[in-house]
């Protein structure tokens, strides 16, 4: 059975074009545009369904999502850290606004590069870790509804904009949230990528609800051009998950197979190289005049 009713828009989020039913997953269609091939799962945007998606189990209980997020904060921070340093590369450390910061970790790398951060996440416990054990300034809520009068060096979008509900509204609010001349810093996965294209239907970033978009480099490049950013740079990211997320993403992969025996003897807490190549990063510039 569809999750698509009636009254939601199956028009290509990106250039509003007419899209196509691919394939059924979790009872959500995956949908492709016909113009910029940008895919998509269509969702009534309500900032409930964050708050629905990303609620503790998200962080807690695998799947799709993490079987101990807390327990890759070594890992995370050092994330952060990495793309403090790259970021060095093309501008100088000033503000930064960390959409979908959940416990904070990301950010903390960032701060020990030089940044002053702000967080926002739509789960209240993950926003409580960030701020009463990390010490950041961390705010509950989506994007697509924050509000305040500040503006940012840099919004930074690590592992974030596949899950906008109203990615149209986010990327609208991103681009007022950023000073002229600032930047963005956004990393997610690709959809043409080899591994995605190979795995197709059974690519394990295919898991609406949480993930609604499934970006390349050019449908987030058709995205985010026409808001007045262009590209400065892109890449791939080094990544590192701990034993017991891993186990958890390919338990959820390996559903009904032997191989899944064989897993246990992965201890939970070795880190564990993830294999990039259907991730992608890149850093955006506003124009300098609004
Ligand atoms: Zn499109």
């Amino acid at each position: 059975m569809s999750s698509v009713s009636a009254a939601v828009s199956t028009a290509c989020p990106i250039c509003g074009q007419e899209s196509r039913a691919l394939f059924e997953k979790h009872t959500y269609w995956i949908h492709e545009c016909g113009q910029c091939h940008h895919r998509f799962a269509p969702v009534e945007p309500t900032p409930e369904h964050a708050a629905q998606i990303y609620d503790d189990d998200y962080f807690h209980s695998g799947g799709a999502g993490y079987p101990d997020y807390l327990g890759e904060a070594d890992m995370l921070i050092a994330h952060g850290r990495r793309y403090g340093k790259l970021l060095r590369s093309y501008m100088q450390p000033g503000t930064v606004l960390d959409v979908g910061a959940a416990a904070g970790f990301v950010l903390k790398g960032l701060t020990e590069t030089g940044w002053q951060g702000t967080g926002i996440d739509p789960n209240p416990s993950m926003v409580h870790h960030a701020r009463d054990v990390l010490g950041l300034d961390a705010a509950v809520g989506t994007l697509e509804d924050f509000q305040t009068p500040r503006t940012f060096d840099l919004v930074s979008m690590v592992q974030v904009v596949a899950h906008f509900y109203d990615l149209r509204k986010a990327f609208a609010r991103a681009a007022a949230l950023t000073k002229p001349s600032g930047y963005w810093l956004i990393e997610t996965w690709n959809k043409d990528s080899f591994v995605a294209r190979a795995l197709g239907e059974n690519w394990h970033e295919y898991s609406p609800p949480s993930v609604l978009h499934w970006f390349s480099p050019d449908s987030l490049h058709d995205a985010v051009v026409p808001l007045g950013f262009r590209r400065v740079a892109q890449g791939r990211p080094e990544k590192w998950l701990n034993g017991a997320h891993a186990k958890s993403l390919v338990q959820y992969k390996l559903e009904g197979s032997p191989l899944r025996a064989l897993l246990n003897l992965i201890p939970d807490g070795l880190p564990i190289p993830y294999p990039t190549f259907d991730l992608f990063w890149a850093i955006y510039q506003k124009a300098p005049t609004p």
